[in-house]
């Protein structure tokens, strides 16, 4: 992995600006991992894409995390910090698949398929969509039609097939004492933090622009720590 500088965050986070979920994957891991082609990082199961961006977020802003939920039974907020061990689960690779019952294979889903997904008409059948896409085509394959059982079987089958793809955390509220559990995103949170980052460097240069006239590639190119010496010197928050 490839920690990237200040400079390229920047790039992706500008570029991921109004990107969905999926883009905004793929572009932290393009930034990351540069030897490694665009249509290879598309077809990394989810996750496995998870693990990556978790390793990603240990280099940017360390291992230390911190979840916020809303109780379902008071509406309390409830706070959660951990470490990206602790959400760390075994991961699928690419091209793995699962038998859910004799005679159905799926492909674990992909960042491609999260994408075609979000391209989906509101209203649509996403579940079943992304079954379909995953289900690996025979010679008698007709398109796959499921009830409910049929369905949470197969995507329970996915599940543990990529387990990091859908990392759940157990909570329980202070207030009611009510246990419950939350999806943990990797991409939401570190695209969070990213934009948090974004807003705080944005600031700073124009603050030392502002000052001592430099530009900003140049003002990038510091390293955090003169930075923020230079900041420290002429009264500016850090
Ligand atoms: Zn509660």
């Amino acid at each position: 992995m490839h920690t990237p500088d200040a400079t390229a965050l920047l790039q992706v986070w500008e570029r991921g600006l109004h990107a969905s979920p999926a883009a905004r994957g793929l572009l932290l891991l393009g930034c990351a991992w540069p030897g490694l082609a665009a249509g290879t990082l598309a077809c990394a199961p989810i996750g496995q894409r998870d693990a990556w961006l978790l390793s990603l977020r240990e280099a940017l802003f360390g291992n230390r995390l911190q979840c916020l939920g809303k109780c379902p039974a008071c509406g309390e907020r409830v706070e959660l910090a951990f470490d990206t061990d602790d959400v760390r689960a075994p991961h699928a690779s690419a091209g793995d698949e699962c038998e859910p019952w004799p005679g159905l294979r799926l492909r674990v889903p992909d960042s491609q398929d999260l994408l075609a997904l979000e391209g989906l008409a509101y209203g649509a059948d996403a579940e079943l969509h992304l079954l379909q896409r995953c289900q690996v085509a025979s010679v008698d394959d007709v398109a796959l039609v499921m009830e409910k059982p049929q369905r949470v079987a197969a995507s329970q089958a996915l599940a543990q097939a990529d387990a990091q793809a859908e990392v759940l955390l157990d909570l329980q509220c202070p207030a009611c004492g009510a246990a419950f559990q939350q999806r943990f995103d990797i991409v939401l949170h570190l695209w969070v933090e990213l934009d948090h980052w974004a807003q705080r460097m944005l600031a700073r240069v124009h603050v030392l622009a502002s000052r001592y006239g430099w530009s900003e590639a140049d003002i990038l190119r510091l390293s955090p720590m003169r930075r923020q010496a230079y900041l420290e010197l002429i009264g500016a928050p850090v």
